[in-house]
């Protein structure tokens, strides 16, 4: 059996707690190899060679630190190839679509290569009499990430380039699901001339995500996951004084408006529902057509391009996604599609019992089609995260809008229309934190920020983008003034006013 191990001081160390977790090929249904699960001796030793590490590589100039990432871009493109079939073999995904988990994140290392600029400071000369003022943005220390298993790779790269391009030292918690990548990815980092100890790679479950939240050297957390934990961890976090956000679940909606394009919306629909099996927190899996003439004919064109979806393992070239990331992520998928059933909804295509010859045990998920899924219904309040389109009738825009801004999650939403007016007037309106018009996915590139709002996001900064750059650095504010020489000196009992 392989096994996966830690990551530390820039090598290989191997777990000592001989406890592990399993690490499947979803595509067989079997155990591929194992991953060590740390305890918090193990990641102490990580934060205390990150501690020792970090002065160092803070002290560095910006632009030689954006250097070892223009290598480790240079790094990626070469070995983007093999980082995809890994992290598809681990995670279930297509490799096509596994190579865009991977260049998402190589997009947040390219906006990670202009630090010298990102994180400049300001000055203002002369804000009083032979006073000036500048501030400074320096780094924490050392700080922490923990991922999901649907981005493997984006989602480490969107934590670890601003903050060690920023100067910190980084420990990151992948998920125990598809480890490799995410250890690779630092290796790479040694490669491109980084420090050992500024990138450090600890497995494990709860317990070791817990001692990341309390040891004391830690000054910032990270966390993308569900709703529940998300909200935990940032409650612990912030009790311990850290800086933290926290991405939790989503339920995003489409609403289709009457003027929609209703190819265009099916083309797109298949894709945001249906894509890497409907694992990803930016999947669109609700759909709300305005009016029953818009539902009647979205619905008559679905049917076909569902019909038409083909799902098969990662390796296979025409399948259009593969199979789900385990065997109880499986089982919770299909316990929804029988509650929807239950609720009353319509189950229009019902994806169970779905079979891939060959690979009889994989983890594979037909798509599924649920019609009148009603705003009371459990399977609409709540996250699915698998390959399952509800569509919810509304009978206005008003109703549209309401539907989305009064969701639990507030992660993403997209309008389909042809007004300009109307998509104007309900991406200001939403209570949602990244708005598609005619987009289908609205992932921000990698210089705007990713970020939900409700119960999809605790945090005041998102992910990436400036925001990346302020979460992993602190402001200090210098206020100097040197006087001239043989000037009358005061004293003064009241604030000073300008
Ligand atoms: P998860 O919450 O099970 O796990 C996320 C991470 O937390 C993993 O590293 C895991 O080991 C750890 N963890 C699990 N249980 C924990 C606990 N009780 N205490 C502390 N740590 C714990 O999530 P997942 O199944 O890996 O990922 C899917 C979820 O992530 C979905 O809800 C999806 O919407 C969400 N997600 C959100 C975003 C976003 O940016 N909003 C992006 C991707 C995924």
């Amino acid at each position: 059996m392989r096994n996966i191990e830690h990551f530390i001081n820039g090598q290989s160390v191997a777990g000592t707690t001989g406890r592990y977790s399993d690490v499947f090929d979803p595509n067989t249904g079997k155990v591929q190899a194992r991953v060590s699960r740390a305890n918090a001796a193990e990641l102490d030793l990580a934060v205390r060679s990150a501690a020792a590490a970090q002065p160092a590589w803070a002290a560095v100039n910006p632009q030689r630190r954006a250097r070892v990432l223009m290598e480790f871009l240079r790094l990626l493109n070469l070995h983007k190839n093999e980082l995809a079939e890994l992290l598809a073999s681990e995670h279930g995904k297509v490799v096509s679509d596994a190579h865009g988990d991977v260049l998402r994140g190589l997009e947040v290392i390219e906006f990670a290569c202009g630090i010298p600029h990102l994180q400049k400071g300001e000055y203002t000369q002369g804000a009083g009499p032979r006073i000036d003022v500048y501030s400074a943005h320096q780094p924490l220390g050392v700080v922490a990430g923990v991922t999901p298993f649907n981005f493997p790779a984006m989602i480490p790269m969107w934590m670890f380039g601003p903050a060690i391009a920023t100067g910190n030292a980084f420990i990151l918690k992948p998920s125990e699901r598809d480890p490799s990548v995410p250890v690779r990815l630092a290796e790479l980092m040694i490669e491109a001339g980084l420090p050992p100890g500024i990138l450090n790679v600890v497995h494990g479950d709860k317990e070791i995500v817990d001692a990341i939240v309390a040891h004391p050297t830690i000054k910032a957390l990270s966390f993308v996951g569900s709703s529940d934990v998300a909200q935990s961890v940032y409650a612990a976090g912030a009790a311990q004084g850290k800086r933290v956000q926290c991405m939790g679940g989503a339920k995003n909606h489409g609403i289709v408006l009457p003027d929609a394009d209703l190819d265009q919306v099916v083309a797109d629909l298949m894709g945001a529902a249906y894509g890497s099996a409907g694992e990803r927190c930016m999947a669109l899996p609700v759909v709300v057509p305005v009016g029953d003439a818009t539902a009647e004919a979205l619905r008559a064109k679905l049917l076909p391009a569902i019909a038409a979806l083909q799902v098969g393992v990662s390796s296979n070239p025409d399948a259009h996604y593969g199979p789900v990331v385990s065997a109880a992520h499986k089982a919770r998928i299909e316990s929804y599609i029988q509650l929807g059933v239950d609720e009353g909804a319509e189950l229009v295509v019902d994806g169970r019992g779905l079979k891939v010859p060959g690979h009889e045990d994989g983890f594979f998920l037909a798509p599924t089609l649920f019609d009148h899924v009603t705003t009371s219904m459990k399977t609409y309040q709540e996250e699915i995260f698998g390959p399952v389109l509800q569509i919810v009738r509304a009978h206005s825009f008003e109703e549209a809008l309401q539907l989305p801004s009064q969701h639990q999650y507030g992660n993403g939403v997209t309008i389909f229309t042809r007004s300009g007016d109307a998509a104007r007037e309900f991406a200001d309106r939403v209570e949602v934190g990244m708005v598609g018009i005619n987009v289908p996915i609205p992932v921000p590139v990698a210089y705007h920020s990713f970020g939900g709002w409700k119960r999809s996001g605790f945090a005041d900064l998102n992910q990436y983008g400036m925001d990346g750059v302020r979460f992993y650095t602190r402001t200090k504010t210098v206020t100097q003034r040197w006087p001239k020489g043989g000037e009358a000196i005061e004293q003064s009992f009241v604030i000073p006013t300008l």
